[in-house]
């Protein structure tokens, strides 16, 4: 994606989007010093903004990264980049990380941090899915035990196992994988959290080995509003057998009804559809 006209935010100035790049030792290519977000605009607004740019700041702090710029000073990058590029509906994709320095190994406390903010413009994550359902795999790889890597942080090391799982699920002919976690418990998707419908109640994993996304936080807030009990727990895989709906939440996904997660079938009901249509409402008001 790096031979194309636009602009992208790096280290304070707009670059033209081919001159965007980094050197081959900078840190985080060979050890994973990389936070970033996911956001998306919508008719000029960024669906909280300020929130992305916060975790961003956070996660970065929880990989012993301080970013050289304000939450103030990112959101006036991310405009900048949309107005350069002319949109007003797009994803934005802030990076930062930690760059070469003056020798080369683990250690980087010397290394700068480096921040860019790049976009495009991107339709359904997953296609047809919000009429039809996504179909999902079943990962072989788990969310790791939290004492094992900072699982709140929207780290790029934490994804090696999301793309390992995301391309056996793609050679499987599905969207995407449910990964469980190190206890065996249903944890999420590679890029986004999971939700299920049983007896008119909603049911989501805890997010205590995994990321609290934003989207799930504001859906679990939509069924609340609306007088739906929302139950935050351990599930185990057997239990989605008796699942009737199931849905997928992420910045990138939006609410993403599911179809069926290895063999467990569900239907794209009315509670999946209505929340499909709330959050479209929501980050369009
Ligand atoms: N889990 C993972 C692994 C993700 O990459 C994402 C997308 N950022 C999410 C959950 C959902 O997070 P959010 O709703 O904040 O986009």
């Amino acid at each position: 994606y790096d031979d194309r006209d636009g602009w992208i935010w790096m280290d304070g100035t707009l670059v033209p989007w081919r001159e965007a790049q980094v050197h081959v030792l900078t840190h985080a290519l060979h050890y994973a010093s990389s936070v970033f977000e996911g956001e998306r605009c919508y008719g000029g607004r960024i669906f909280k903004g300020v929130e992305h740019s916060r975790r961003l700041r956070r996660s970065a702090e929880l990989l012993d990264m301080e970013i050289p710029w304000t939450v103030e000073e990112i959101e006036a990058a991310k405009y900048e980049m949309l107005k350069a590029n002319g949109w007003t509906d797009a994803y934005v994709r802030a990076v930062a990380w930690r760059g070469a320095g003056d020798d080369m190994g683990v250690s980087a406390r010397r290394n700068p941090v480096r921040l860019a903010v790049a976009g495009w413009e991107w339709g359904n994550y997953y296609g047809d899915a919000k009429m039809k359902g996504a179909q999902l795999d079943i990962s072989k790889w788990c969310r790791p035990d939290p004492r094992t890597i900072p699982c709140e942080a929207k780290a790029a090391g934490l994804y090696m196992i999301c793309t390992m799982s995301k391309h056996a699920a793609e050679a499987k002919g599905c969207s995407d994988a449910l990964m469980m976690d190190y206890r065996g418990y249903v944890a999420e998707a590679t890029g986004a959290n999971v939700f299920f419908v049983k007896d008119g109640a909603v049911h989501t994993p805890l997010p205590d080995c995994f990321l609290n996304g934003l989207t799930r936080q504001t859906v679990i807030g939509l069924l609340r509003e609306k007088g739906i009990a929302v139950h935050e727990r351990h599930i185990s895989p057997t239990e989605m057998a008796g699942f009737e709906q199931c849905w997928l939440t992420g910045t990138a996904a939006e609410v993403t009804p599911v179809a069926r997660i290895g063999d467990f079938r569900f239907e794209v009901g009315a509670l999946a559809q209505e929340m499909v249509r709330s959050y479209e409402a929501l980050v369009r008001a």
